[in-house]
This record gives structure tokens, sequence and C-alpha cells, in this order.
């Protein structure tokens, strides 16, 4: 249990408390000597700091699996990208309810996230490798089924006494879960926020995410741009290339013709095995019709294939 929110502890205990978890780091109360004896000891037990965990290395990438208390397991990744920039890929969900047929992580659920749990993904590689610059909500799960708990888990890490990350270094993706984005509209704070479009019509996105069966992209689109015009940011389109699935060039077409609204740009994702469909040969066209358009297109940098640590991979082996 890592949220010091659960805790009754108050004034200069709770600063003290919040420097020893987010900034020194520590694993064992033991090392707590600024605290009373008595105090650390029941730390001990109303705060438990030991995470189970094992690493799974790949150059600039490294995966978690973490062994939650009732024995679940989640994984996390930490991309290094250089000195100064390090992203956390933080789950939120054990498995995944929404069922996306390309996503080794929609092939099962179990349970939404608690905060600490979280929480615990950072404060691990925080602990042992390095301190995260940018958390994006990308790993196992969706987090607007799990909002309360991601929102509280994003205000620990945005805070000063805690994490200290900045809203602007951390990102929500959703599935377009419309409930949630409309929610996330009033929130006031700067996350980013991400929606995983994938298809450019209705009948090809409903067939590749059930969660879309209930609402046309028409609908979709019309919640983000209420968020926008709201918060006035931007808002990235995650598109995902399969083979001969939605990478033609009358996809592209269908995706400019959606995407040619202000503050609207597109991140073209390569699809990571997960056996069911093959990846796109045509990403280049794809990308030059886009920003022939006048479209903001970006690409996916790769990271961790070797280890299943790559978006859509989470829980392929576990
Ligand atoms: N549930 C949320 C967030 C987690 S998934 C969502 O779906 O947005 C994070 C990103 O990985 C999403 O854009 C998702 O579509 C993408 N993804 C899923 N399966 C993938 C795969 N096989 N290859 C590459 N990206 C994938
Ligand atoms: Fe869930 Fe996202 Fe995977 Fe779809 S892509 S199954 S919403 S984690």
């Amino acid at each position: 249990m890592f949220c010091h929110k659960k805790m009754k502890i108050e004034g200069y205990r709770l600063k003290q408390v919040q420097r020893l978890l987010y900034k020194d780091l520590i694993d064992n109360w033991d090392k707590a000597t600024v605290l009373p004896l008595e105090m650390r000891e029941e730390l001990k037990e109303s705060l438990p700091l030991k995470i189970d965990y094992k690493i799974f290395e790949d150059k600039n990438t490294k995966k978690a699996v973490i062994n939650l208390k009732d024995n679940s397991k989640i994984e996390t990744v930490l991309m290094e990208h250089d000195n100064k920039r390090a992203t956390v890929c933080v789950s939120c969900q054990v498995g995944c309810p929404l069922g996306c047929l390309f996503c080794a992580t929609g092939t099962s659920f179990k349970r939404n996230l608690e905060v600490d749990e979280i929480l615990q993904q950072v404060l691990l590689f925080s602990r042992y490798y390095r301190k995260p610059t940018n958390i994006v909500f990308m790993g196992m799960g969706e987090p607007f089924l799990n909002y309360e708990n991601v929102m509280q888990a994003i205000k620990i890490l945005n805070d000063p006494n805690c994490f200290n990350i900045g809203a602007r270094k951390i990102s929500i993706s959703t599935a377009g879960v419309i409930d949630g984005i409309k929610k996330f509209t009033n929130e006031d704070n700067q996350v980013n926020l991400s929606i995983s479009l994938h298809a450019p019509n209705d009948e090809l996105r409903r067939k590749l995410m059930p969660v879309s069966k209930g609402y046309t992209i028409k609908d979709l689109l019309e919640v983000v741009d209420d968020y926008i015009l709201k918060t006035k940011r931007r808002v990235m389109f995650e598109y995902l290339l399969m083979k001969d699935v939605n990478d033609s060039i009358e996809h592209a077409k269908q995706l400019s013709q959606l995407m040619k609204r202000p503050l609207y740009m597109v991140n073209l994702i390569p699809y990571n095995s997960t056996g069911k469909f093959k990846r796109s040969l045509n990403t280049k066209e794809f990308k030059d019709y886009l920003e022939k358009q006048g479209i903001f297109t970006t690409q996916r940098y790769e990271f961790g294939h070797k280890i299943d640590a790559a978006c859509g991979q989470l829980a392929n082996r576990i």
C-alpha cells in the first residue's frame, strides 16, 4: 500500500512521510529514522513498502511484472529516451474488459487497480532504476473504466510534495469511453488526452473495437470537440496500421476527412504482433497522404519487442 492518502497522518509528519516515500524512495520503514520507532512499527503494518516484481530488459526498455496481493499480475514499462527523458507506461486494470481484437490485454479482465497499485508502478522504477519525467496511461486496461482511481493517482503523481511530475507530462489514452471523456473535459488539469481510433468508419471500428458498438465515430468526435472547445488542448488520435485491414489509401482518405479539425493530430502506430493481424507495409504512403491533406501526423517510435513490452502486447505471456 503506497498511497499516503490512506493514512491518517497530518501536518509536518505527513510532509516527512511524503518525503520518505516519494523523494527518498525508501523501501523499508527501518530506514525512516526521522520518525519515532513506534510510528515506524505502525507503518510497517499499515503501509508495507515491499514490491513483488520481476524485471525483463531489452536495451532502452524495462518491463516489470508486478505480483499484487491477490496474486494478480500486471505489467508496466519504462522507456528511456535519453538522459533527459524517461517515460513509464502505466497499467490501470488487471486485463481489460473491452476486448479490442488486436490487443493482447483485451483477452481477459479481472479487476480495476487501486490507487496505490497504480502508483506502485512508478515508484518501482523510481526506486530501482530512474525517476520518470513522463507518464502514459497506455499499459493494461482502460483508464476511463477506472476513472476515480486514475484521477486520484494523477493527483499524487502531480503533487510537488510527491512525484512532482507536471500534468502536461502525463497522458491518458482511451479507447473511446464517451462518459469518461465528458467527465475528463470538466477536470481542472493539463493532462493530455489520446483517443484510440484505429478505424475511419463505424463498420470497421465496430468490428475491431467492440466498445464502439453503442455509438458512432461522429458521436465520439462531438465529445472530443467539446473537450477541445473547453480546454483548448490538442488531442492525439491513435491509429494502429494493420495490413489489408485499415491501411489502404481509401482508409487514409476517410481518416483525413474526419481529422481535418483544429487541434486534431494523428499518431500512426505500427502493429505489434498479437497473432491475429499483420503489420502494414503501407505506412509511408498512408502518412504521406494524411500530410498532403494538411493533417499533423506522427509515427510512434518502437520500444521493447523482444520482451513483449510493446503496446498491445502486455499480458501476452503471463
Ligand atoms: N485502453 C486504452 C489504453 C491502453 S492501450 C486504449 O485502448 O487507448 C494503449 C495503446 O496501445 C492504444 O492506442 C492501443 O490501441 C494500442 N495497442 C493495442 N494493441 C496494440 C498492438 N497489438 N500493437 C500496437 N499497439 C496496440
Ligand atoms: Fe483494452 Fe485498450 Fe487493449 Fe482495447 S486496446 S483491449 S481498450 S487495453
